[in-house]
């Protein structure tokens, strides 16, 4: 055997694509997979995050969607695709931590249900995955249907509403209140929902239901279908 194969650089570039509403682990999930495989990892979700601080930056209102189309056109987002390094800058300011504001969960929904800026943004998400070398975990709500619709495995992590609600309750823990939180799930949700399908698996899709389980038996189970689709083991 060409001792080659066992190497790290003859593993095979693989494109791991997951979808799922909030709440439903994919972030924490995408990260593992990553790791474990040796992938990139690109939160998409964070990528509206950015635009929407960088409107709210420039006092724009929700409302105004002109000027929302225009902030997202002009945005120079940088993002870290490094699953142990979370870093989003936009136009030169670091926006780490206040992309996950309630205040920017709560606006974000202005930009994601403007279809010219989900144009623009799906585009540059599609440039970073085609320029990660040796492959990338995208997550979103529409990695597996519109941006990478051809990725090796595709996958939708689902869980059931009150366990979503739940667990983003622990993430912010009391930066919200139980109806900030609500909002940011159910009603975002909602809104997401209006321009994409994120809560049934298109055609070709692995849908796997998190409700039940925890962070460590999410990644194994996603770890296992991109196994058993690329034939390459974490
Ligand atoms: O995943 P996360 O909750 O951080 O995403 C923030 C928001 O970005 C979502 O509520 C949604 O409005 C938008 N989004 C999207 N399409 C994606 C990723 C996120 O519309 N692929």
């Amino acid at each position: 055997m060409n001792p080659e194969q066992n190497t790290l650089s003859a593993t095979p570039r693989i494109v791991v694509a997951i979808d799922g509403p909030s709440g439903s682990g994919k972030s924490t999930t995408a990260k593992g997979v990553a790791r474990r495989y040796g992938l990139a990892y690109l939160d998409t979700g964070a990528m509206y995050r950015a635009v929407a601080c960088a409107f709210l930056q420039a006092g724009i209102e929700t409302t105004d969607i002109p000027r929302i189309i225009e902030v997202t056109r002009a945005a120079e987002i940088e993002i870290s695709t490094d699953p142990d390094l979370e870093r989003v800058v936009v136009n030169g300011i670091e926006v780490t931590q206040q992309i996950r504001e309630p205040e920017t969960s709560a606006k974000v929904s202005a930009v994601s249900t403007v279809p010219e800026c989900r144009e623009n943004l799906v585009q540059r998400q599609r440039d970073l995955i085609d320029g990660a070398p040796r492959g990338i975990v995208a997550e979103g709500r529409d990695i597996t249907t519109v941006v990478a619709p051809d990725a090796d495995v595709r996958i939708l992590l689902t869980a059931d509403p009150e366990v979503r609600v739940a667990r983003r309750k622990i993430d912010v823990g009391d930066k919200a209140t139980h109806a900030d939180v609500v909002d940011q799930v159910l009603r975002r949700d909602r809104d997401d929902s209006k321009l994409v399908e994120f809560h049934k698996a298109a055609d070709g899709v692995y849908t796997i239901d998190t409700t039940a389980m925890s962070i460590p038996v999410n990644i194994q189970a996603v770890c296992d279908v991109v196994a058993q689709v690329t034939g390459v083991k974490a």
